[in-house]
């Protein structure tokens, strides 16, 4: 069984670590490789920060126009290797090979914008600020930067962060989610392919040992984090603690409001995609669907109609429209979560347990599932489900749905589906979320605009992508010079 290396220094490199995890196919339950996963997995991250630590001390010095050079390189082999990448995604992670496709553009949508960075990172300057005076403000590198990503975008989520970061001048290491570590092992076969110089770029695997090492060494500097809310917390707490920057992105659970004049139709496909699509697994997925008024009765059995014919099944049949969620345990813990619900009051629409899959049997499927007339103070209402599964709520007025919406602890997305021009713009202006959706069902920022989450969504400052990104991964050097008068160019 093929157990996977780290890429440290510019070479693969076998693990100190002896212990490993199987990876496994969602669908099929084939073990398809083995990831390191140890206390020892902390030497190997030693390692590359040591050596990320040497290379910065050259690659920071290379001209910007320069680094960006290997990003269109890297753009054109993510696009060259896409199908290929498309099928590692979906065999790892269970997603539908459309979806996989989708995320990548994503992916080379980043390396795009990054290609900027001459421009992005150029100084300002204050000639004459006091005779004789000028003050100027460049952006330099901080040193070895890391992310650390979560299983359900394995293709895109480290590129919210590496391009912007090495195009800075930074050198960067990669810890991939330990469930789903195949697809970054083969964009490091691409990374190797740019001939950069060794340490700009490692990836390194394992899990909590590895995040903590990443945590405590002090060459790193700084830390990007996405994954769930209570790994968020501590990442921010702990890497804060030893002096370096943080972002951490986390959990959510997203609210979209349809008011009475919304055209149905639109909105029924639109709020299906973004409940169903991932099998639910999206930070961005919609979750708590609040219809407002007293006849909800069409939208609720259009949403029925179009959630009970969406095909289920394996992600790399193109036929499909929704593949199986991560892991058994993840298929166990949304099952104990209808269940809560049910026992809080809450009735099935739509039961999706117990799906049985010709041909793949052993999947962790469950099909789309909807419940209603769960209780506002209930705990389902809040908890964030990851799992294919709509809540439905119904409110009197726009002004009950906003309370509603930002009484949640979650500030990742709201969004909302109406014709009305005015209610769109109080709903953008009064809910508390980064990431606001008009008519729109998965509100993600194009690689340009932050992806900007609040409240437990998000803890730190800067968001991933576009001039967040440069912001963060670069620091401030203020500068005020004087020359004497007279070694001005007399005219
Ligand atoms: P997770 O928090 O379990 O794992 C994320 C990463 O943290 C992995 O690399 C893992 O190895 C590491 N990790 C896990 N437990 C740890 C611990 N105790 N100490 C240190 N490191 C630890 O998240 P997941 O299940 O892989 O991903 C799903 C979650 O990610 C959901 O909550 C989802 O909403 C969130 N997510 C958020 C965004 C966003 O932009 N806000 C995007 C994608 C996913």
């Amino acid at each position: 069984m093929n157990k996977l290396k780290n890429y440290i220094n510019g070479a693969w490199t076998a693990s100190d670590e002896k212990n490993t995890i199987d990876v496994i196919n969602p669908a099929t339950q084939e073990v398809m490789a083995k990831v390191p996963y140890g206390s020892d997995t902390s030497e190997d991250l030693a390692l590359a920060a040591d050596t990320a630590d040497t290379a910065f001390q050259s690659w920071s010095q290379v001209p910007v126009m320069q680094r960006v050079q290997p990003l269109y390189k890297l753009k054109f082999l993510l696009e060259e290797n896409l199908e290929d990448l498309a099928k590692t995604i979906t065999m790892e992670c269970g997603k539908t090979l459309a979806e996989s496709r989708g995320e990548l553009q994503r992916a080379i949508e980043n390396v795009e914008v990054a290609c900027g960075m001459p421009v992005m990172m150029q100084s300002e300057f204050s000639e004459n600020i006091a005779s004789g005076i000028d003050e100027f403000m460049i952006r330099q590198p901080l040193g070895v930067c890391a992310s650390i990503s979560p299983f359900n975008f394995p293709g895109m989520i480290p590129f919210w962060f590496l391009p912007y970061a090495i195009a800075a001048g930074n050198t960067f290491i990669i810890k991939p989610s330990e469930k789903v570590p195949l697809t970054m092992d083969k964009v490091f076969r691409l990374i190797e392919q740019l001939n950069l110089p060794k340490g700009v770029i490692s990836l390194v695997h394992g899990g909590k040992e590895t995040v903590d090492a990443i945590l405590d060494h002090p060459k790193i500097k700084a830390i990007s984090f996405v994954g769930s809310t209570k790994v968020a917390k501590y990442i921010y707490a702990r890497g804060a603690a030893n002096g370096k920057r943080v972002q951490a992105q986390g959990g959510a659970k997203n609210p979209i409001v349809i008011l009475p004049d919304a055209d149905i139709e639109m909105s029924t496909q639109i709020i299906t995609d973004s409940t169903f699509g991932c099998a639910g697994q999206r930070c961005l997925a919609a979750s708590n669907i609040i219809t407002v008024g007293d006849n909800n009765g069409s939208i609720k059995e259009s949403l029925y109609e179009s959630a009970k014919k969406r095909t289920t099944g394996n992600g790399m049949d193109e036929t499909i429209e929704m593949g199986p969620v991560i892991t058994q345990e993840s298929k166990e813990r949304v099952s104990y979560l209808i269940d809560q619900g049910l026992n809080e009051g809450g009735k099935l629409l739509l039961d999706g347990r117990n799906a049985n899959i010709p041909g793949v049997e052993k999947g962790n499927f469950i099909r789309p599932t909807i419940i209603e007339n769960l209780p506002l103070d209930g705990a389902l209402l809040k908890t964030e489900i990851f799992g294919p599964v709509m809540s439905l709520i119904q409110l009197n007025t726009i002004d009950d749905a906003l309370q509603f919406v930002n009484n949640g602890s979650y500030g990742n997305m709201a969004c909302i589906f109406t014709s009305s021009g005015a209610n769109a713009r109080k709903f953008r202006s009064l809910a508390n979320a980064g990431n606001i959706g008009i008519n729109i069902g998965v509100a993600a920022p194009m690689a340009q605009f932050p992806f900007s989450g609040w409240k437990d969504s998000f803890f730190g400052d800067l968001h991933g992508q576009g001039r967040h990104a440069v912001e963060f991964f670069t620091q401030t050097k203020v500068v005020i010079e004087r020359w004497p008068k007279e070694w001005s160019r007399k005219f």
